[in-house]
């Protein structure tokens, strides 16, 4: 099986140094993400060399209100990477002015990357479903991944009529909230996430290789053969990685 990790936050893990060995050892394609502009170079240099790694550049959310200054730094810093992220909206804020701020930032970052018709783009959505998918639109010059979707499925409904992707994580797959919107998704829409070091599988903090388990859950719950459903996804990932978008 060819693994893959969409959205990890490899410079957050005290030991990335290891989390770097076992992604190279175990091959899995991991991107990791930022949540600053200002992190971004070292955070790729902690990955230099590293064959399975291709570190994306973001502008958390929930970091605008402090970090908003550093979209500048985030248009110059575009060029040097395919792959953004996170970016995207959090409204579990509820200081309007902050929501507003979170939303001027997220359209100038879809507006740059627009620019370039090739991102892969990881974006959080927590409460702000309907937002995003609407600021993204249905005709986006790039790829677009929903990472850790919690929306309606009204909106997961447009999200798809959009050709939007979601990815993934293990704690997805642990309720039957998260099961039953999963469930809703075709699995040419699917890709593989951990969110770590921020979720957790079981007593541990998830690593790039719990995508395996995602893999499985998802080949559960749509009643598929694993081998097939891991195809499928890498299928997904190479799909969205050659395909170039223009408006
Ligand atoms: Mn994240």
């Amino acid at each position: 099986m060819r693994l893959f990790d969409t959205h990890c936050h490899l410079d957050l893990y005290p030991d990335y140094d290891n989390v770097i060995d076992e992604i190279e050892r175990a091959q899995i394609y991991t991107i990791a993400v930022t949540n600053a502009p200002s992190v971004f170079r070292r955070s790729s240099q902690i990955a230099e060399g590293a064959r399975f790694v291709r570190t994306a550049i973001g502008l958390h959310p929930e970091l605008v209100g402090q970090r908003y200054r550093e979209l500048g730094l985030f248009t110059e810093l575009l060029e040097e990477t395919r792959y953004v992220g996170e970016v995207g909206l959090d409204f579990v804020s509820p200081d309007q002015r902050d929501r507003d701020l979170q939303k001027k930032v997220f359209r100038t970052v879809l507006e740059r990357c627009a620019d370039f018709g090739d991102k892969f783009i990881t974006v959080h959505s927590r409460r702000a479903a309907g937002d995003v998918v609407d600021m993204v639109g249905g005709a986006y010059p790039g790829t677009v991944v929903l990472h850790w979707f919690s929306g309606s499925s009204k909106v997961l409904k447009r999200a798809l009529e959009y050709g939007l992707l979601f990815s993934v994580n293990p704690a997805m797959l642990v309720g039957e909230k998260g099961r039953r919107l999963v469930a809703q998704i075709p699995l040419d829409r699917l890709l593989t996430e951990t969110d770590g070091p921020f979720v957790k599988v079981g007593d541990s903090v998830a690593r790039p290789h719990n995508v395996a388990s995602v893999v499985s859950g998802l080949a559960e719950l749509k009643n598929l053969d694993p081998v097939r459903v891991s195809e499928t996804l890498f299928d997904n990932l190479r799909n969205a990685l050659t395909t170039k978008r223009t408006r």
